[in-house]
């Protein structure tokens, strides 16, 4: 599909380095975008004080040293907290936003409602009266009530068509939008950010697919473009050696560690590349030639299991 005026992005959380499969997800989904005329677009989803190590810029400069570029400057998630909160007031304005006083705890240990997803919220919160409120809110001062989404009555959780992954389906709940520390929660501010941003092309790791109802929920009650005017891209995670997630114990794998053993940005490159079916076993490839040799429908639909010995 083409996206002329449109535009992709990619949107790290500043929680450390990149490594391999995050770089990977980088590069697909600057190939989506340049390869269907949209933009590209940098976001840094630095909204998580707690975890946020601040790596935002030294990600940034590995983006750069793997052939990636984007237009116009990074934006910071933390200075979009106006918008955010103007979504929120507005779902509130419109009956949708309900406080939380519940703990993890609470919501293992409450009754879960017959046919609920497992972890689903069951709900404890959702019809308290104004008392009961109070009283909640004063139970656990200093803290503050996180805020959820009062999902309508009879909502019919969102399918959407992925471009890799097909047809998904996948259950809602009462999810947070604001949690008790006054974090802003990611479903609400990735869906306000990327509609600011005019992003149309969402391509991220396959691990967030199970949110994309979500916050196709969310686009539909503010208003916001959704599919198939936004097209969602979820990729394939790369796994370590022992068939788990890639992780840092996984040894060198991202730029920094990987130069210390002697590979370069350009052989990571062509790694993935490789992976990708966009390269030779050993062959040297610039981003410009992997773009040439994009192909969506060709892309591997498994995760690609690394290990040092492979590509070494
Ligand atoms: N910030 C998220 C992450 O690094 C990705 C969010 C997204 O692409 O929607 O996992």
């Amino acid at each position: 599909m083409t996206g002329a005026g449109g535009a992709g992005r990619y949107a790290p959380s500043p929680s450390g380095e990149l490594h391999l499969g995050n770089l990977r997800t980088a590069l697909i989904a600057w190939c989506f975008a340049r390869s269907t005329g949209r933009r590209f677009l940098m976001r840094i989803e630095d909204l998580d004080r707690a975890r946020d190590a601040g790596s935002g810029g030294a990600q940034l400069d590995d983006l750069e040293r793997i052939g990636i570029d984007w237009d116009g400057v990074a934006v910071l998630q933390s200075e979009r907290g106006a918008d955010h909160e103007r979504a929120i007031a507005r779902l509130a304005d419109a009956g949708l936003v309900y406080e939380c006083t519940c703990t993890r705890r609470d919501i293992l240990a409450a009754p879960s409602a017959p046919h609920a997803p497992p972890g689903a919220y069951p709900g404890t919160c959702r019809d308290l009266s104004e008392a009961e409120r109070a009283a909640a809110r004063a139970r656990i001062a200093p803290r503050l009530p996180a805020l959820r989404l009062r999902v309508p009555e009879g909502t019919v959780a969102p399918e959407f068509d992925d471009v890799l992954l097909g047809r998904v389906r996948g259950d809602i709940d009462d999810f947070v939008l604001r949690r008790g520390d006054g974090t802003v929660a990611y479903n609400l501010a990735v869906v306000v950010d990327d509609a600011a941003m005019g992003v149309d092309q969402i391509v991220r790791g396959d691990d967030l697919a199970s949110s994309t109802p979500r916050q196709i929920l969310l686009q539909r009650l503010l208003g916001l473009p959704s599919p198939p005017e936004v097209e969602y891209a979820h990729v394939p995670l790369v796994l370590g050696p022992s068939g788990a997630r890639l992780a840092k114990r996984d040894g060198a794998v991202t730029l920094a560690e990987l130069r210390r053993t002697g590979v370069d940005a350009a052989t990571v490159r062509s790694w993935i590349a490789e992976s990708l079916g966009l390269a030779a076993p050993g062959e040297r490839v610039s981003a410009a030639q992997i773009l040439d040799r994009f192909d969506p429908a060709a892309l591997p639909r498994e995760p690609w299991t690394w290990s040092p010995a492979a590509t070494s």
